[in-house]
């Protein structure tokens, strides 16, 4: 049996396996041949949509695909690829429990996507949270809305200050669009706290560069920041974070405030785990592929050199540099939702291509543009030049990623979220409890009060 193995269900490696399972489907009734699929999750996520689960606009369970239900015809294993030994054909996992072991392979397909990028500043580790994952947008939702909680019955100003501080570094896509989200969602909150006043919410975008959201271009980005600004948001341009130490943010541009939320988007990297194979690695950490999107040695985007093939190793999406044809002189394709997409595409048929003996296709795809959301109703566009802001651009951005997440059921369920929160009050609910689910029992135990266990978000 020939066994094919994709390394992570995300973007590039859940539409691969479906493409790939559909068109392998009677070599894999007969054992010819097995598509396994690993993740740590044993979910899909779709990335696009954290920002509004944050916000509780959708449930969080609808921005997941779970994998055993969607792709049938592969093997799933759920665990973390932690070594890659191409030249033995070998990789080894680790699995929720128990030692690591061994998997042999023929094939791989290297889709592990990207992880946010810490730089050294003090501070950041301890205090800041990413936005990558499904259980970080749970956790900063959670943690936001206990802010008011916090803030409406602490007596000290200082505590209830820095609640009520919320800062964004990173002003891109992930940045703008999941600060757009929840500052909508606090400035609705508070008016169910008659103990706060909205001007103490204070929100901070904080960004190195001189402008905001590059993936709609200039003039969209322009309009994004005018509009975060009239709804309140302190924009700080050429600015980035020094330190914050304990929660104490110190910017560059000399301002110090305490805030107990800080979101970390500035910038992702590769993710790490290809560091621990012996496939080509680029300068950035990228794993080097050819317009195949096949894994190759030596591959110049600029110089147009082709390289050498890797036999039998595949990769595409965030973590892989796959030079942009449809650029001169050629860079390589930006980390995003929609080269991953198109690439999977690619690469299920060049997979399936090879295997069957016929000649493989090129990924040739122009950026066309993005949407994205800015909070209810509101949202910024720009795609195959047609510009859009406000109502049409979040419809256009609603619309777009309903009809890119995968399966009708998911569509379906989605919908429902926003037909329901467009006839009802937003929902404000918190569940930082699920954070601390046995403790309420534990206290019980001990015979202590399990009110008291009932701690807030750290
Ligand atoms: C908040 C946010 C909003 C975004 N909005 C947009 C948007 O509007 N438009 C757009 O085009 N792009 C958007 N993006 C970017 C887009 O989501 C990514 O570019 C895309 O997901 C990349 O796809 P990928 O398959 O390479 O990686 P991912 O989708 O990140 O998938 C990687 C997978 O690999 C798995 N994995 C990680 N490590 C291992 C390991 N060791 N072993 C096995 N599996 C592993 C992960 O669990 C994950 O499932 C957004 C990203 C974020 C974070």
């Amino acid at each position: 049996m020939k066994r094919i193995v994709v390394i992570g269900a995300g973007h590039v490696g859940f539409y691969v396996a479906e493409r790939l399972s559909k068109k392998l489907k009677s070599d894999i009734k007969r054992g010819q041949v097995e598509l396994m699929v690993i993740d740590p999750n044993q979910h899909m996520t779709y990335q696009p949509f954290l920002p509004e689960a944050a916000a509780g606009s959708i449930s969080p369970r609808h921005g997941v695909v779970p994998l055993r239900q969607a792709l049938k015809h592969c093997t799933i294993v759920t665990a973390a690829v932690t070594a890659i030994d191409h030249a033995g054909r070998k990789l080894t996992i680790q699995p929720f429990t128990g030692p690591a072991r061994e998997l042999e392979y023929d094939e791989i397909i290297v889709a592990p996507g990207s992880v946010s990028r810490p730089l050294p500043i003090p501070g950041l580790a301890d205090a800041a949270i990413g936005i990558k994952s499904m259980g970080e947008a749970i956790w900063l939702r959670n943690h936001v809305l206990q802010r008011f909680d916090i803030a409406a019955t602490t007596d000290d100003p200082v505590v209830r200050r820095s609640a009520l501080t919320f800062v964004t570094v990173g002003g891109g896509f992930a940045g703008a669009e999941t600060l757009g989200e929840l500052e909508d969602m606090t400035a609705n909150v508070v008016k169910n706290y008659p103990e706060l006043d909205a001007d103490e919410i204070k929100w901070y975008l904080v960004e190195y560069a001189d402008k905001i959201m590059p993936e709609v271009g200039p003039q969209m980005g322009a309009y994004a920041a005018r509009q975060l600004t009239k709804r309140g948001v302190d924009i700080r341009l050429g600015t980035t974070l020094k330190s914050c130490e304990g929660g104490h943010v110190v910017l560059t541009d000399g301002e110090e405030f305490d805030s107990d939320t800080i979101i970390w988007t500035a910038g992702v990297m590769p993710n790490p785990v290809l560091k621990q194979s012996d496939l080509p690695i680029g300068p950035r950490g990228h794993l080097e592929c050819n317009t195949q999107l096949q894994v190759a040695t030596g591959v110049e985007a600029a110089t147009n050199q082709v390289g050498d093939v890797v036999e039998g190793a595949w990769g595409a999406g965030d973590s892989t540099q796959v030079p942009d044809t449809s650029d001169f002189p050629m860079a390589y394709c930006t980390p995003s939702a929609q080269h991953a997409v198109r690439q999977a595409r690619i690469l299920a048929d060049n997979v399936y291509a090879a295997h069957v003996g016929r000649a493989l296709q090129k990924y040739e795809h122009k950026y066309i543009g993005s949407v994205a959301g800015l909070g209810l109703y509101k949202g910024v566009a720009n795609t195959y030049g047609f510009k859009a802001k406000g109502l049409l651009a979040w419809l256009m951005h609603r619309g777009y990623h309903l009809s890119r997440v995968p399966g009708t059921g998911r569509k379906g369920r989605i919908l429902t979220d926003w037909i329901v929160g467009f006839f009802t009050k937003r929902e404000m609910v918190q569940l930082g409890e699920i954070q601390a689910g046995r403790e309420p029992f534990e206290a019980i135990a001990a015979g202590t009060d399990p009110a008291r266990a009932h701690k807030p978000t750290d």
